[in-house]
């Protein structure tokens, strides 16, 4: 029974707040969930929760049997506001321009600049499985479809202004400050990468549409140079002629009930959309919700003008990373989706979305964190497996791992993510190396395919490719470390004299974890079950320290028995003096 999943974690509290709230405010129609995106220059990974939090709650209201859709607003009819670092300078002559507009980075597939950068995210839901329904804000401007509300708005200009004057304080600056209170929390990083993907949410631009000449909430793109940098200078209510004069020089009398080249300007906008489309949740980010920003005053401005209901909206932290190797980022250290895809499976990315409420903030790992999250993504299979898992923990486990439609690929034999890196870092992603190694690793189920590892195979490979650093590679010796070798004790040599007559009748992961840890016991005439002492845990890793030297020139390096199993027998016996 699906129903058993109700209220068992923050996904189900707000469905039945959202069920509750669609059938009291529109009853018989479909539940509205909806998130909104700039396609401005890369889409962040930041930006994935608000898409992530609409999409988690849909899905489960679908689950449930009821008729839900989730939009993503694209918000490609925005102006284009910076040439991020990268491109081209000569960019900076389309700012001001919407992003339709503006021609695609240089080498693009796509026709426009938005397009380029929607792309990405689209092909990045599509492998999360999200189900959405795309609205393009340019589609839905230049067509006409939003012409009564902007004549509403227009019509009630005034009304518009009082509201948002409510929240306008006298010495401060407008625009940015609020998003700057919320960073203030994060670390100097964090904050750093939230002004970035802060970039893309509509929240950099407060324009409210205040301007000498009086107040207008309709900003028109001009129709000479077709940037925005238009002042509206005249507007009569009954005729609808709005006469506009831009920077460039340019001025002209339109006919607003029949003229689609602008839009409302963004505070006003988002609570039209609300109204327009009825929608019942969408959550913002921390710079939408602080007291005078975009979603408070839009609260106001949904009722008082359009006649709709704001939508139920949790505030949802910030996402950070850890350890993202510039160079493999799309731009200089803030990574995409489609980044986080290529280092780990579609369902690892969803859980970390599901598992936690959207006001705790977590970081997405890049660096070797990333192993020890797969590792309690195994544990967790185990116990879904076993049934022995929290009901909490079970329905994370189920939202990351299917949707109502879709059940989300899975490698079908889960190697440990840092055996497959281990593996990928000695074997600089050889299939044929890697399938020998993988073939011995468990003798009662040994790995004939590749296939049968990937695609987590894959991910691993790409991880160890593009984000370990070359200082933490492994590099295993061509030649044996004569000069160590030869200032060896007798019971060193001994030790290592063990380990290679050992290697041939052990040669798995569990059996040559045995011998590794065993070695030291026997050299100290201990039984081999003996529980772990201090003394013998300093002998272990000397003597580990000694292999490692002799292997590959460190003192550490992969798991050991991972390590050997890469290396073959008849390497390792040639390293360790024969
Ligand atoms: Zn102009």
């Amino acid at each position: 029974m699906v129903e058993a999943a109700a209220a068992v974690d923050w996904v189900s509290r707000f469905a039945d707040e959202v069920i509750a709230e669609a059938q009291r405010r529109s009853p018989g129609k479909p539940v509205v969930c909806a998130s909104g995106l700039s396609p401005s220059g890369p889409i962040h990974l930041g930006n994935l929760r608000e898409v992530m939090t609409p999409h988690l709650v849909a899905d489960e209201i679908r689950r449930r049997g009821h008729e839900v859709v989730h939009l993503v607003s694209w918000d490609d009819y925005d102006r284009f506001r910076k040439v991020p670092a990268g491109v081209d300078p000569s960019w900076a002559e389309h700012i001001g321009k919407p992003l339709t507009a503006v021609p695609a980075p240089p080498g693009s597939r796509f026709p426009n600049w938005a397009e380029h950068f929607k792309a990405a995210m689209i092909d990045s839901l599509a492998e999360l499985g999200v189900d959405y329904r795309g609205i393009s804000q340019t589609e839905m401007y230049t067509s006409g479809a939003y012409r009564e509300q902007i004549l509403l708005a227009m019509r009630e200009r005034g009304r518009i202004d009082a509201i948002l004057d409510r929240y306008r304080t006298k010495g401060r600056p407008k625009g940015p400050a609020a998003g700057q209170k919320a960073n203030a929390k994060l670390d100097a990083a964090d904050a750093a990468a939230a002004a970035e993907a802060a970039e893309g949410s509509g929240a950099a631009d407060e324009d409210d549409g205040a301007a000498g000449s009086g107040y207008y909430p309709y900003k028109p793109y001009c129709a000479q140079c077709g940037k925005d940098t238009t002042t509206v200078t005249a507007y009569d209510d009954a005729t609808t002629a709005l006469t506009y004069e831009c920077a460039c020089g340019f001025t002209e009398t339109v006919q607003l009930s029949e003229f689609d080249r602008g839009k409302l300007v963004w505070k006003v906008d988002w609570p039209m959309r609300w109204a327009f489309e009825g929608v019942h949740f969408e959550p913002s980010g921390v710079d939408h919700s602080s007291p005078g920003s975009s979603f408070v005053v839009g609260g106001q401005i949904v009722g008082e003008i359009f006649g709709g209901e704001q939508p139920i909206g949790p505030m949802y932290a910030f996402v950070g990373i850890t350890g993202m190797a510039k160079m493999s980022s799309s731009r200089g250290g803030v990574p995409t989706p489609a980044d986080a895809l290529a280092i780990m499976e579609a369902p690892l990315l969803r859980w970390m979305y599901a598992r936690r409420r959207p006001n705790q903030s977590f970081k997405v790992a890049f660096d070797a964190e990333i192993q020890r999250l797969y590792d309690e993504w195994d544990a967790l299979e185990a116990k879904i497996a076993a049934g022995t898992a929290p009901a909490g923990d079970a329905s994370a486990y189920d939202r990351a791992t299917r949707t109502a439609t879709v059940t989300l690929p899975r490698t079908p034999l889960p190697v440990a993510y840092r055996t497959l890196a281990s593996i990928a870092d000695i074997t600089t992603g050889h299939d044929e190396q890697t399938l020998r190694i993988l073939s011995d690793l468990d003798p009662q189920r040994p790995v004939t395919d590749l296939a049968e590892v990937r695609p987590r195979l894959d991910r691993a490979q790409t991880w160890v490719l593009t984000q370990l650093p070359p200082e933490a590679r492994t590099q295993v010796r061509t030649e044996p470390d004569k000069e160590l070798l030869a200032s060896l004790d007798d019971s060193q040599r001994e030790s290592l004299r063990l380990l290679s007559a050992g290697l041939d009748a052990n040669w798995s992961l569990d059996g040559l974890t045995t011998l590794v840890y065993g070695v030291p016991k026997k050299m100290a005439g201990l039984p081999p079950d003996t529980k772990p002492t201090p003394e013998l845990k300093v002998a272990q890793r000397s003597f580990f320290v000694l292999i490692y030297q002799l292997l590959i020139g460190k003192d550490t390096g992969p798991r050991l028995p991972t390590l050997l199993l890469a290396v073959g027998a008849e390497r390792i016996r040639a390293l360790l003096g024969g």
